[in-house]
């Protein structure tokens, strides 16, 4: 048996560990003494590893490439020769009539390396001539990204996950770490046992809640107006570090312009809570000598949600919980390298190290560096991931290059994003299982899985992790970089690496901030967390920035930290007298993203089977004459699904929780299309629906 040094392709923790591998099949896990995990896995990293055996639980891996001649031919196995040119030459003839615009990719955060996501980037740029590059963050933390970078200078937590535990006070809005990252859910236990204190506003009694010193039980779609309130308090209280605010911040006039229409008394019917809890989180939160925020995609997943962003980093800046040590902003992020997709630049508006793509020095920058002349490269953003469903409608968008993506499982609205795939001219899909989407695509390419390439990967504290491979690639599956290239020669512009160490080498080149972190830092345990400068590179103690902004040196132009507010408004679909139930959609601590890895490994798949459930209060579950396990029908205006009851006390009334990654009961056949303006995340939150035992049919 042999033992090979991984890091957990699932969520954003970056826990490593060893794979054990026997006759050629991965058959156990261990977890290594790493930065973020010391040693420790969750159920995921424990028993999440056999998806790489073709274990056929759920669905098949793919071995061979596969194309559809014509709509409605059936997928037919050819050659690689023939894959690749068949797909250059559908590409070219769609760029010729229709110009580079009319083609978007998706990048890969899903066990998908840097280096893997860095090379199709440079493709869609350098070859296709366009921006139209995105990836799955676009659909949970983009506001965040666009939020902190207005307000603070970067997208990214400002502390490290060891921070967590650490701090004096933690403040959790929107964000389930037991169900999302248990390794930083392990973090803050610890914190309270050290005695910090934890504040959870959630509108469910999650676990955090169960041991928080003050929990508030938020209305689903309150958050802008109960953050608004926290700073109310604080500047009502004369809690704020004012001499803070002045040295380091701008706006703050125009900020409370807004925000003094927030006394929790105000607002305590629509944040759904006394406004005497309002008050007291607001204490405790800015009379504690270090704090973190933390939040997930209870905050971002709103069509407000980077006002809230940019609302909690002002909870920050008018504290001085930030720019000094175990004080700062953490937006989690969940798939294990859905960073890593956003430092390599696949965004529509930034190039890898957030260059952007409308500064004409960047533009000439990356020019240069890839060969080509500047007016190959485009100043304006690309599509975003969002916009696939109208830009296909309106026939702007004609082919779409899908990277270990499944977004027929995990988009809102599935019947509305079905017809959207369905009316491309092509769908080409990269991936190692025949997901929901890979089975409706024209070009199927078949990839390495985690355990069969190097790679690195970001983890959501900016840390820099090195994965090598326990595995060679199986059947006729390459390396996703290798594709990449190889399309793009064929298609004109010729690149060529050998190695995956050769292409994060010219990353680092490209990306002042990344420049420090090299192969042989990110070598065994050791990690490079960013920024991270070239001096850094010879320098073993060195291991980059674990906090942002020390000083109070903020990245923005200005260096100074941004205070902007907007009002609260209401959700876009409102509960009503059909459809009296708000859907909320949420994770689960044994299955991850669209399931195809989770749903084929023999430990996780028989945690729960299908069809997936539905959590419902007591109350509600009273009301509709439902039982605990009972099969129900779960209806939107956008269709219903079978799911089965879960009748939970910690579910607040009003409101049902559920899953997307079930085949059977996937709550997105129920979801509403309705996306943030300013980031393009969708409203997953909170759709209008009702639930009803089978019986009543
Ligand atoms: Fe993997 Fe996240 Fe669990 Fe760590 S916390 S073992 S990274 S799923």
């Amino acid at each position: 048996m042999e033992k090979h040094m991984a890091v957990c392709p699932y969520c954003g923790a970056g826990c490593k560990m060893n794979l054990m591998v026997e006759n050629g099949r991965v058959i156990d896990a261990e977890g290594l003494p790493g930065v973020t995990n010391e040693g420790e896995l969750c159920l995921k990293g424990l028993y999440g590893y056999d998806f790489v055996n073709d274990t056929r639980i759920l669905t098949p891996r793919i071995y061979h490439p596969m194309i559809r001649r014509t709509k409605g031919a059936p997928l037919e196995r050819v050659s690689w020769d023939e894959a690749l040119d068949f797909t250059a030459s559908r590409l070219r003839a769609i760029i010729e009539e229709s110009g580079p615009e009319a083609v978007m990719l998706t990048g890969s955060s899903r066990g998908a390396g840097n280096e893997a996501n860095f090379v199709m980037q440079k493709f869609t740029r350098a070859c296709l001539g366009t921006n139209n590059i995105d990836n799955c963050a676009r659909t949970c933390h983009a506001a965040s990204v666009i939020g902190l970078m207005e307000c603070v200078g970067s997208g990214a937590m400002s502390v490290s996950i060891p921070t967590l535990e650490e701090t004096d006070c933690i403040l959790l809005i929107g964000y389930n770490p037991a169900a999302s990252h248990p390794i930083v859910a392990r973090r803050i236990v610890r914190a309270k046992e050290r005695g910090a204190e934890l504040i959870v506003c959630d509108p469910r009694v999650i676990e955090s809640a169960r041991i928080a010193d003050l929990y508030l039980p938020l209305a689903n779609g309150s958050n802008l107006a109960l953050v608004n309130a926290l700073a109310y308090t604080i500047i009502d209280e004369e809690l704020a570090d004012f001499d803070f605010i002045d040295e380091h911040t701008e706006g703050f006039d125009d900020w409370w312009e807004i925000v003094q229409d927030y006394a929790p008394e105000d607002v305590e019917g629509v944040c759904g809570m006394p406004a005497e809890l309002i008050r007291q989180a607001a204490r405790r939160y800015a009379t504690a000598e270090t704090a973190v925020v933390g939040w997930g995609m209870g905050v971002t997943q709103h069509a407000q949600g980077v006002q809230t962003v940019r609302a909690i980093a002002a909870l920050a800046l008018i504290t001085g919980h930030i720019g000094k040590p175990r004080s700062g902003l953490a937006p989690v992020r969940g798939q294990n390298n859905v960073q890593g997709s956003c430092d390599m630049g696949m965004w529509p508006s930034l190039y890898p190290g957030y260059q952007r793509v409308d500064d004409p020095a960047a533009r000439a920058k990356f020019a240069a560096a890839w060969g080509v002349l500047e007016e190959r490269l485009s100043l304006e953003p690309g599509w975003k991931l969002t916009d696939l469903p109208h830009a296909v409608g309106e026939g702007k968008i004609r082919a779409f290059y899908n990277f270990g993506e499944d977004p027929l499982q995990t988009k809102p609205d599935t019947a509305q994003v079905r017809r959207m795939l369905e009316s491309l001219d092509l769908l080409i899909s990269q991936d190692i299982f025949m997901t929901q989407t890979t089975a409706l695509a024209d070009v199927v390419l078949p990839a390495t899985s985690w355990a069969e390439h190097d790679a690195v990967y970001t983890a959501s504290d900016r840390s820099f992790q090195l994965t090598t491979a326990a595995l060679p690639p199986k059947g006729e599956c390459r390396h996703d970089w290798e594709i990449f290239a190889d399309l793009s020669t064929r298609m004109g512009y010729p690149m060529h690496y050998e190695s995956t160490r050769e292409i994060w080498d010219e990353v680092r080149a490209l990306c002042p901030q990344f420049a420090g972190a090299t192969y042989e830092k990110m070598a065994g345990t050791g990690w490079a967390q960013w920024p991270i400068f070239a001096d850094a590179a010879d320098d073993p103690e060195n291991h980059g920035t674990p906090e942002l902004y020390a000083g109070g040196a903020f990245a923005t132009p200005d260096g100074k930290g941004h205070l902007v507010a907007a009002h609260w408004r209401p959700p876009t679909e409102k509960p009503d007298d059909a459809y009296p139930l708000v859907l909320c959609t949420v994770r689960e601590v044994g299955h991850y993203s669209c399931r195809s890895m989770t749903g084929n490994c023999k430990a996780l798949a028989a945690l729960a089977d299908e069809p997936g459930y539905v959590s419902i209060s007591p109350a509600d579950a009273e009301a509709r004459g439902i039982d605990e396990e009972e099969l129900v029908w779960v209806r939107s205006r956008r269709g219903k699904v079978l799911a089965r009851a879960a009748v939970d006390e910690r579910v607040n009334e009003g409101a049902v929780y559920m899953t997307y990654q079930w085949w059977i009961g996937k709550c997105n056949e129920l979801t509403l299309h309705v996306v943030d303006g300013e980031s393009g995340t969708p409203e997953d939150k909170y759709s209008a629906c009702e639930v009803e035992a089978i019986a009543d049919q």
